[in-house]
């Protein structure tokens, strides 16, 4: 089967670069979500987004009319009825995926693939939620999706050789680099990020150094991109803490144990880039270090 309309479940930080990368790539792509103000911040952020390639010269205004015209928005999951392949990206939580891939499982004709861009929860427990079990499988993207190149692809229990083909096929359609791990809590970029990020912030608690020099450190001096707490804040404080949660409960081991400090910065709503503050205040104007140039 021809792959060519998408549906992306979900319109947060990752659900919109997947819609984006799909409908950039040629794909009729339908972008979901429950909540009316997600899909409008959405639309509005890629239309920023490449609205800055088309001055940079890196797109033309017929391509971003022509892009903008294959991404259409829905409130509601039964638009993904005749999609060839779904995305889902919604909000990392075991109760609201399952119930969205028994959905998908009813809504979906019986050949399509159902993946999911969980980072943490295990694709063979999304697959048991449906009849097709072989045809689920993860399509991890990385934020942000529209910039990284990596995809790493999971294969549940039950995915068959076929489906991870079709899937790894797809990724490189989007210009993506996929990389096949098996399925265990965390895959691999989770199990070696988020003890990384969970140290950073108990360094933190434990007043061991300030929240700049923690980032300065593991930027000057590990070379990385940008510090552990600012690329919590990116990544959002409660993906990062329901992630640690899914790998402290799957793979049983108090090293996995969520910091107390990070878990308080959730409860009180400050969930990083996304709600304005985070370890750092965004809402204030308050940067992270960055990497010299
Ligand atoms: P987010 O909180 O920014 O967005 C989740 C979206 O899902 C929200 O807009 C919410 O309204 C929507 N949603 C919730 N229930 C829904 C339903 N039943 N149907 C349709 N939409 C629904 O979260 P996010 O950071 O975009 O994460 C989405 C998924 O991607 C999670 O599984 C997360 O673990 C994974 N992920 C996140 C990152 C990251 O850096 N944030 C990176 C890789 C993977």
């Amino acid at each position: 089967m021809e792959i060519r309309k998408v549906a992306v479940i979900g319109a947060g930080t990752m659900g919109r670069g997947i819609a984006q990368v799909f409908a950039q790539s040629g794909y009729e792509t339908i972008m979901i979500d429950v909540v009316e103000e997600q899909l409008q911040d959405a639309l509005a952020s890629i239309k920023k987004f490449l609205g800055r390639s088309v001055e940079k010269g890196r797109l033309s205004q017929e391509e971003l009319d022509g892009l903008l015209e294959r991404l259409q928005p829905a409130g509601d999951l039964g638009a993904a009825a005749d999609a060839d392949f779904v995305v889902e990206a919604a909000s990392e939580n075991v109760e609201i995926k399952k119930k969205i891939f028994g959905q998908l499982d009813e809504l979906c004709r019986p050949e399509v693939i159902l993946s999911s861009n969980t980072s943490s929860i295990p694709i063979t427990l999304l697959a048991a939620a449906t009849q097709r079990p072989d045809q689920v499988i993860g399509m991890h993207f990385m934020n942000p999706v529209p910039l990284m190149v990596l995809v790493e692809i999971i294969r549940g229990l039950p995915t068959s050789d076929e489906t991870m083909t079709i899937t790894v096929d797809l990724a490189e359609k989007l210009g993506k680099t996929p990389v096949e791990v098996n399925d265990f809590p965390g895959f691999i970029s989770n199990r070696i990020l988020m003890p990384m990020i969970n140290e950073a912030v108990f360094a933190l608690m434990e007043g061991v150094a300030t929240k700049e020099a923690i980032d300065q450190i593991m930027i000057l001096g590990m070379n990385h991109p940008m510090g552990p707490l600012a690329l919590a804040d990116l990544i959002g404080l409660d993906v990062c803490l329901a992630i640690l949660e899914v790998m402290h409960g799957g793979l049983g081991d108090p090293k996995y144990r969520p910091c107390p400090l990070l878990r308080k910065y959730v409860d009180a709503g400050w969930l990083g880039r996304k709600s304005g503050r985070g370890f750092y205040n965004y809402a204030q104007g308050e940067k992270p270090p960055q990497k010299p140039r």
